[in-house]
């Protein structure tokens, strides 16, 4: 079974399509249960770029109605809701959420203060913030959120992260904590693919916060955002083998409210890829799978053959190693810190994403190369294209 919960339509101002293209496109992909959950209209403003107006929200409620009763043979449509996290202004949003007769609430926060930081007309406020007092807002007002038992689903845990910016310093214990309140409340998290599409290049929340969640039992649901027909289930089905192999078991279903959770069995295997199956890898990257000394870099390029595609360099040898191990090298003439240590996650993540795919024992160097930073799944096809290249790739013979 496929779920995509995470569907807006062009009543919100800033998303486009007939609400029924997006049924077709899911129907299309083979999805089972779909929900609409567009942007409740926001408490404190009206602004027709964020959202629909309350004069319009009935009809939101109908066209989804009148949906899932003609598709019904079909697909399932649920009838969902994002509503914004406004902290003081809980009652009032708790009495707008009792008055429609939804299957689930998204909780979301995209304001901190009177900034509304995922906005793009808002961006450059980024360059001149605070980042790491911004994600400590952020992750604060989550936690707000969660603990006000408004939501039965937390959107895109890690939104703060949209643009790219990120503290200097390692914010996972502030992640960690919010998973705590997340997992004390029985919110369930969704797994956002939209942020693929977004500059950060991954999904909301990343996989170690993925792993967060199943370790502590947390539900897991799944949302495309769409914003246009065509992003309907984007990216879902390779995300649930993903987090197949990360220990998930079963996905978060909604009616009325009410939580059940379908065990993975029920879901059939529609994109089965490159034997992530059969495999039950941790998508880590331990220490010893890092190259950092620079003794280690220069027998790399001593000893090791390269080769170089549009943003990408790759050198390789084979080590005597079982493991095989990373380091990464951003060229010179990249100068901005911000985007050399951009560039040095992309090749990390690209590696951690694929490593059960390279064979064992090759030491790899990745050399970031263009001053352009490209998207995370462009920097993963580059990656796989050259190791296929060098022959590194399991099942592709010896090492080339
Ligand atoms: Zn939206
Ligand atoms: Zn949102």
């Amino acid at each position: 079974m496929l779920v995509d919960y995470h569907i807006h339509t062009k009543l919100c101002g800033h998303a486009r399509g007939d609400m029924e293209e997006y049924v077709r496109e899911a129907i299309r992909k083979g999805f089972d249960e779909i929900g609409f959950s567009d942007h409740l209209p926001l408490l404190n403003k009206v602004d027709p770029y964020l959202t629909m107006g309350w004069d319009q929200f009935p009809r939101y409620v109908e066209e989804v109605n009148r949906l899932a009763w003609k598709y019904s043979d079909t697909i399932r449509i649920r009838l969902g809701v994002e509503a914004d996290y406004m902290p003081g202004l809980e009652d009032e949003l708790g009495q707008m959420l009792e008055r429609y007769d939804f299957d689930y609430v998204y909780g979301s926060v995209h304001n901190i203060g009177d900034w509304g930081f995922d906005d793009s007309r808002e961006k450059d406020r980024w360059e001149s913030c605070d980042v790491t007092k911004t994600y400590q807002e952020y992750f604060d007002l989550v936690k707000r959120a969660v603990r006000s038992g408004l939501f039965d689903i937390l959107a895109h845990l890690d939104l703060v992260k949209k643009f790219g910016y990120r503290p200097e310093e390692d914010h996972s214990p502030l992640v960690d904590q919010t998973l705590d309140v997340i997992a004390e409340t029985g919110t369930a998290v969704e797994l956002n693919t939209s942020g693929l599409r977004k500059p950060v290049g991954e999904v909301y929340p990343d996989l170690k916060a993925v792993e967060g969640c199943i370790e502590r039992g947390i539900p897991l649901t799944f949302g495309s955002d769409a914003h246009r027909p065509e992003e309907v289930g984007l990216h879902i089905p390779e995300y649930i083998e993903k987090l197949q192999t990360l220990g998930l078991k079963g996905i978060a279903l909604f009616s009325k409210r009410g939580r059940r959770d379908a065990p993975l069995e029920e879901l059939p295997r529609t994109c089965v890829t490159q034997g992530y199956n059969d495999r039950t890898v941790r998508l880590t990257l331990s220490e010893r799978e890092r190259i950092r000394k620079s003794a280690e870099f220069d027998r790399a390029f001593e000893e090791g053959k390269k080769i170089y595609g549009d943003n990408l360099g790759l050198v390789w040898r084979q080590n005597d190693l079982e493991v095989s191990r990373l380091g990464v090298v951003v060229t010179r003439n990249i100068r901005k810190a911000t985007r050399r240590n951009r560039w040095k996650r992309l090749l990390r993540e690209a590696f951690r994403q694929n490593k059960m795919r390279i064979k064992e024992g090759v030491d790899l160097v990745l050399i970031a190369r263009s001053e352009a930073i490209p998207s995370f799944s462009e920097v993963e096809a580059e990656f796989l294209r050259l190791s296929q290249r060098a022959g590194i790739l399991e099942g592709d013979g010896p090492v080339r």
